[in-house]
């Protein structure tokens, strides 16, 4: 094995080459829209043919959201459930004009898209589709899954995959007791949100069928994200590479004291960037 300290520690240093190259290829592969191209597909091919194994999908997860942006907290919630409930992939789908949202300007719809697309590109079990952009208005989930059960048919089993804040609202959402006619849910826990009993009762009572997935917790929200980009602070470790790259180029969620902290270049691309 290893003799010495040095040792490892070029060997590390081999690793980490090879661990930057593989990110910097994915976010250029996805940066020059040559990624997985989800959204540039009709509906009626969606992503059916992507989670395919053996000719048919059998439990599809789905996962809503605004991701303004998507972040780490999204993707291992996503895994997670993948995992534990023995999805054959999942589907995020950004929201077009959120619901619940209607209060605060969001990144638009093609930034959010394109987000997602670059987190996703290194899964082959995730994939994105545009089904709510492409819609104009407010996109109510229930709608969404009955345009996914017309093109999937019947037998595939839908997911619909949130963490524990969600849960709380669910009741709310449009049309819930269609909603929960057409999908199962899947609650992930999210720090600093605790699972009702009460709420949970009301939901079975009112024909909701959640599994609940205990994950390892990633404290972070879209919220936090954006409030540390204004402020002109890292978002490292909280977004994957390929979205930092994204939101430095692109300028999102502007650090408002208006300097950049450049401290990575992405080779070749004669952009520096911050974050
Ligand atoms: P914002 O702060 O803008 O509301 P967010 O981080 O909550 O953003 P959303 O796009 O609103 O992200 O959430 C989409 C889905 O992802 C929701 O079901 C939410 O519960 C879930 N989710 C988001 N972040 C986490 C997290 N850190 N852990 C578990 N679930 C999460
Ligand atoms: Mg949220």
């Amino acid at each position: 094995m290893y003799d010495n300290v040095s040792d490892i520690g070029s060997f590390a240093g081999a690793v980490l080459e090879e661990v930057e190259t593989e990110d910097k290829r994915l976010a250029r592969y996805a940066l020059s829209g040559k990624g997985k191209g989800a959204s540039s597909r009709a509906l009626e091919d969606t992503d059916a043919a992507f989670f395919c194994k053996d000719g048919v999908p059998r439990r599809l997860g789905i996962m809503g959201g605004t991701f303004d942006p998507i972040h780490l907290g999204h993707l291992n919630c996503a895994e997670r459930a993948m995992e534990a409930l023995g999805l054959d992939g999942v589907l995020f789908i950004p929201a077009g004009d959120p619901a619940f949202k209607q209060d605060r300007d969001i990144a638009s719809t093609e930034a959010r898209l394109a987000m997602c697309e670059l987190a996703v590109a290194d899964n082959p079990s995730f994939c994105v589709s545009d089904i709510e952009i492409r819609r104009h208005g407010i996109t109510y989930t229930v709608d969404t899954l009955e345009r996914l059960r017309a093109a999937y048919g019947a037998d595939v089993e839908f997911v619909f995959i949130i963490g524990t804040d969600s849960l709380l609202t669910l009741s709310d959402w449009k049309d819930a007791s269609r909603l929960a006619s057409l999908a199962n849910f899947a609650c992930v826990s999210r720090p600093g949100y605790e699972v009702d009993p009460v709420i949970v009762n009301g939901l079975c009572e009112a024909g909701f069928h959640i599994e609940f997935v205990k994950a390892p917790m990633f404290d972070i929200s879209s919220s936090e994200v954006r409030a540390l980009c204004k402020a002109g602070s890292s978002i490292r470790y909280l977004v994957p590479y390929a979205i930092r790259v994204f939101i430095a180029q692109h300028g999102l969620y502007g650090d408002e004291r208006g300097e950049g902290r450049p401290t990575i270049g992405f080779e070749g691309s004669g952009t520096e960037w911050m974050y």
